[in-house]
């Protein structure tokens, strides 16, 4: 027996800003651009603009199932060129700048790209790229006439975006094409720490259905009273959501452009009362070192959103001790659209005290309602859930990948679970804590030890302003662990070496197993990231690989 109730309406990505336009037209979205303003206009600004990029792009001859890459920070522009591209049924790859000329040249090819819509930070980029990538036939590049790039020779058609827009006025109505909701609307690329980046090919109706997941009030509880800040970038897995979540219930939202550092991002939060902000921990680390060496304070931030990797011990009670905000710690992939689990206090621990829910809002969190998660022995055999049990994580659910775009075999096995190459365990209240990246793990003799968990309680020590640990090769062992360490620029300009090490080795002692004591502590000056801010881990094992601990 069918239901009675309507089947035409789809779950489709224009429909978000038609709502935000129709029923929050007056909302504001607030722009740092990269050429230096900051630019206010409301959500019926965007859809309108984002109609006129429709049409440029038709004029361009893109067509439904193209596919159009964007190189942008987050912007108005940008996202105006999200709908713009997604309303006309093609599909938007977000190139993150930040990989290398080689990676990027690849994905541009791998797609297919046939239109660039650049920010104008990256023509000397794009000068370097594109006499390889051969399908490209137009950069666009997200600008004003008086602000394009001079002499840059690009060997395909350039065009000046407000120029674009400015030649459809005059022309007919558009309407958005309408498309099978299961159709493609965005790729994204892995990093691709090993072998060549892999695509993750959205549909209209999973980043729809995740972004009506990402603003439950467990997740990022997000309403037309929010002021969102999304800091992590467009470019790294559709900025979580955020930027499809705030027009989804006519949040007003605030785009930082390329200025992510701790003072600009500080201001912007003041400027216009951010509620609830976004990104990876190394934001945070900045943002909160600018806000210690200033000493000054939030007036309106309630939540803040850390993942894409582990949020610091220290990272969690600062914010939350020291500036009174709601840390939710989350863990995702770009494969998982990206939101996986969100930690948020649930019933059954609210009432415990303070130090109890901190040390709980380490872990990495719930599964969303959207997806389920187990965990599994090497030989695939369901592991429980103890809190203490430790195995590989699997997933699956509706915005979950089924297959890499181009790869043409299934990303899953069988009964559609996705490995995620994290080892994981899951406690009883269904909170999920990761050890670590199964790549990353030190395997010591029989053991395993938790790179961050060390990694954690070295950053918890006040001399620390980041730590890594790495897997060096040892022949009684396999593998022992090195702890490195970039010392806060006060410390390192005055700190003893020697008396910080043994310092550090005695905030260790008794936090951790006996044998998870990193065999040595190096100070070093930095620790590499890669494109979407991750400690790079590959890069670490490679130049210690000729490391002998003392
Ligand atoms: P990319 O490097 O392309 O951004 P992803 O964002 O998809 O790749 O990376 C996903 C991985 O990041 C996860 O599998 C996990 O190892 C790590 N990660 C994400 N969030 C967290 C977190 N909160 N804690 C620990 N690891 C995390």
């Amino acid at each position: 027996l069918l239901g009675l109730m309507q089947t035409g309406w789809k779950l489709a990505i224009p429909s978000i800003i038609d709502y935000a336009a129709r029923w929050h037209s007056e909302q504001e979205v607030i722009c740092r651009t990269p050429e230096g303003p900051i630019v206010v206009s409301t959500y019926a600004d965007l859809r309108q603009r984002a109609l006129l990029c429709s049409m440029a792009l038709k004029s361009l001859g893109i067509r439904e199932g193209s596919m159009v890459a964007t190189l942008a920070w987050n912007t108005t522009r940008h996202l105006e060129a999200w709908f713009g591209i997604m309303g006309l049924g093609a599909c938007c790859h977000t190139v993150n700048p930040r990989l290398s000329d080689k990676d990027i040249r690849f994905i541009i090819n791998d797609a297919q790209d046939c239109v660039i819509l650049s920010d104008i930070t990256f023509a000397a980029q794009l000068e370097r790229i594109l006499p390889d990538c051969p399908a490209v036939k137009s950069v666009v590049f997200l600008t004003d006439r008086q602000h394009m790039p001079q002499k840059c020779n690009l060997l395909c058609q350039v065009l000046c975006y407000e120029e674009l827009l400015d030649g459809q006025i005059s022309g007919p109505p558009f309407h958005w094409v309408d498309v099978d909701e299961n159709a493609a609307c965005g790729l994204c690329y892995t990093s691709g720490t090993t072998g060549n980046p892999k695509g993750v090919l959205y549909s209209h109706r999973s980043n729809y259905l995740h972004a009506m997941v990402a603003v439950q009030p467990d997740n990022w509880c997000m309403g037309s009273s929010s002021t969102c800040l999304a800091v992590v970038p467009m470019f790294h897995a559709n900025a979580w959501g955020t930027v499809f979540a705030a027009p989804l219930v006519g949040a007003k939202l605030v785009l930082p452009g390329p200025y992510l550092d701790g003072e600009s991002i500080y201001n912007l939060m003041q400027s216009f009362n951010v509620t609830l902000s976004v990104g990876v921990p190394t934001v945070w680390m900045n943002l909160l070192d600018y806000m210690e060496r200033f000493e000054v304070r939030f007036k309106s931030l309630k939540m803040v959103c850390i993942g894409g990797a582990a949020a610091p011990r220290s990272m969690i009670d600062t914010f939350e001790k020291k500036y009174g905000v709601d840390v939710r710690h989350l863990w995702g992939m770009t494969e998982l659209s990206p939101l996986g689990t969100v930690c948020g206090v649930k019933a059954a621990i609210a009432g415990r005290p303070q130090e109890y829910i901190l040390a709980n809002k380490v872990k990495q969190g719930r599964p969303h309602n959207l997806i389920d998660m187990r965990i599994v022995d090497d030989s695939g055999r369901v592991l429980a859930h103890d809190g203490k049990t430790v195995g590989n994580l699997q997933v699956k659910g509706p915005c979950v990948v089924r297959e890499y775009f181009k790869i043409g075999k299934p990303a899953v096995d069988s009964e559609g679970w996705f490995t995620t190459g994290d080892v994981c365990s899951i406690d009883k209240l269904g909170h999920m804590a990761v050890t670590d990246r199964a790549k990353d793990v030190v395997k010591s003799g029989g053991e395993w030890i938790s790179t961050i968990e060390i990694e954690n309680l070295a950053m918890g020590h006040h001399t620390v302003a980041e730590a890594a640990v790495i897997a060096i090769p040892s022949p009684k062992w396999g593998e022992r662990p090195l702890l490195l360490v970039v010392l806060k620029p006060h410390i390192q300009q005055e700190g003893e070496h020697e008396t910080i090490k043994e310092e550090l080795y005695k905030h260790l002692e008794g936090r951790i197993a006996k044998y998870a004591m990193p065999d040595d502590i190096v100070f070093v000056p930095e620790i590499p990231h890669n494109a979407t801010g991750k400690v790079s881990k590959l890069v670490l094992r490679d130049m210690f690989k000729e490391y002998k601990p003392p």
